[in-house]
């Protein structure tokens, strides 16, 4: 037998934001897909009209843009396999439900709501099964006439999938291995719903699936409980052959390790679960985003892929095609991966690191701008190669980087108290003429010479090197004070010197 050609999908229901879990589902499909020359489809699961939410379908297409995932058919890519998105297929559905009710797989239920609930009063634990479908109303019970005139008078129904009870279903699972399960726990569940004439997410699901040529199901283990039925249904489709091989993947849990990860989670702890800012537009409510936050999109990446699974090394830094390569499906766990956002703000910073200077500085540009400043490119670049190791965003550098662009207004009061003593004044004074003497203000230039003159006096490296910094800075942290002073260039530095002499007194 030839090998089948990989297909994966990613498939959600447009029902609101994309979950970070959602995109982790994706990037496990991606590297599947890439690292077995396969395909990967984007579907869209809208057949539940209720839960349709306006925005969602565009929300998501624009997440993995910004991320970098390419999908190589499906909604907004084309392809050779239909229409991709499930509402549009109606027809098709419709179709294969008749080849169920032909076959007798399935059958037509009128059962009421009010009914279905005085069922439910009436036995415990009701379930719409093989033990209860005789006292119900449908089609097993009914006669053909009545049920053709039902339909022809345009009573609403439902068609159910007929489970056949006392079997052992087997799922055969990359992650998980062999699960098994009863039929007799499996509702006959409904396929169909005469009121919207759409299938519902199983029948939509499995024939998408079939039609798509989709060989590997890779989702999360939210749906491994809907697995059995899905296997039931490619055999009542006599499907077994081409039947998808299914991974379900490990949950994502709250920090704490407790309890499945939540948007509340989230703004609890101060960290986002969606890929993009999401407005609300019902609640006007407005959810933060990895993208906005100043996450680099690759960051986001590395950091998903290894919460699940790992390479069985100690690498922790991955380029999207080094994880293509590394990644390995049976390698996932099975048990939930603890959501440390922690850890992702250590990817970003860790790529903050290995990103050029001059490609932090181009983001970092705007922002300097902004502030009012008008600088070159080239002095951004220098401030950055001083500074991008203190942040974990960006957008951070600005309140660490400012004195650089602009002159201290202000002094800190506490540093004031401890690093200015009666003598600063004087010897900063005398600093001044020290550095308007210096032809060479690079680093190395004015150290040696500075030195010389500490030592010659007699004063504290450490006293001098304080006052200095706080006449420059404003407060009693920054880079190398050489470093700072080389940048602002002799004019600057003496101007602020004596800025500060005036100030402090
Ligand atoms: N539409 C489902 C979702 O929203 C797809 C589940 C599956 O992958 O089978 O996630």
């Amino acid at each position: 037998m030839t090998e089948r050609q990989v297909r994966v999908r990613f498939a959600p229901s447009p029902t609101g934001p994309l979950h970070i879990g959602g995109v982790r589902t994706a990037l496990y499909n991606y590297l599947f897909a890439r690292r077995n020359g396969g395909k990967m489809v984007f579907r869209i699961e809208d057949t539940d009209s209720r839960r349709f939410v306006p925005g969602a379908e565009e929300y998501i297409i624009e997440s993995f843009k910004w991320l970098g995932i390419k999908f190589d058919e499906g909604v907004s890519y084309g392809g050779e396999h239909g229409l991709y998105r499930q509402s549009e297929r109606r027809d098709i559905y419709k179709k294969y439900v008749d080849v169920l009710l032909n076959g007798g797989k399935a059958y037509i239920a009128f059962d009421t709501p009010e009914e279905l609930d005085e069922k439910r009063k009436e036995i415990a634990n009701f379930q719409y099964d093989a033990h209860t479908r005789m006292q119900m109303r449908n089609s097993l019970t009914l006669s053909k006439e009545t049920t053709t005139r039902l339909i022809e008078e345009g009573q609403q129904y439902v068609v159910r999938f007929k489970v056949e009870p006392g079997e052992e279903i087997h799922v055969d699972d990359m992650i998980r291995g062999d699960v098994c399960v009863k039929s007799d726990i499996i509702d006959d569940k409904v396929l169909y719903k005469s009121a919207d004439e759409l299938p519902t997410y199983h029948l939509a699901n499995i024939v998408d699936d079939h039609l798509m040529e989709i060989s590997h199901v890779i989702r999360g283990e939210e749906w491994l409980p809907s697995a059995p039925l899905h296997v039931l249904l490619y055999r009542a489709f006599g499907w077994e052959e081409t039947m998808p091989r299914f991974a379900h993947l490990p949950l994502l849990l709250k920090p704490e390790g407790k309890g499945k990860l939540s948007k509340r989670d989230g703004d609890r702890l101060g960290f986002p679960v969606f890929p993009l800012e999401w407005h609300d537009a019902k609640t006007g409510e407005v959810s933060a985003g990895y993208r906005e936050t100043g996450y680099f999109p690759e960051a986001v990446l590395n950091f998903l892929a290894l919460l699940g699974w790992n390479p069985g090394t100690e690498q922790e830094i991955f380029t999207l095609d080094e994880l293509v390569k590394a990644f390995d499906i049976t390698k996932c766990s099975k048990s939930g991966a603890k959501f440390d956002y922690q850890k992702g703000i250590w990817f970003n910073h860790e790529y903050i690191l290995k990103k050029s200077d001059t490609e932090i500085a181009k983001l970092f540009a705007p922002i300097v701008a902004n502030n009012g400043v008008d600088t070159s490119m080239e002095r951004v670049t220098q401030v950055v190669h001083m500074m991008k190791d203190r942040v974990n965003f960006v957008h951070e550098l600005w309140s660490l980087c400012s004195f650089f662009f602009i002159a201290p207004t202000e002094y800190d009061q506490k540093t004031v108290k401890k690093r200015w003593k009666d003598y600063s004044a004087r010897q900063m004074a005398e600093l001044s003429k020290v550095l308007r003497d210096i032809d060479d203000f690079s680093i190395e230039g004015q150290e040696s010479v500075v030195m010389k003159w500490v030592e010659a006096n007699d004063y504290k490296l450490g006293d001098v090197m304080n006052a200095f910094r706080l006449a420059l800075v404003g407060i009693g942290k920054g880079p190398g004070m050489f470093d700072i002073s080389s940048f602002l260039g002799k004019e600057e530095t003496l101007k602020r010197l004596h800025a500060a002499i005036e100030a402090l007194g």
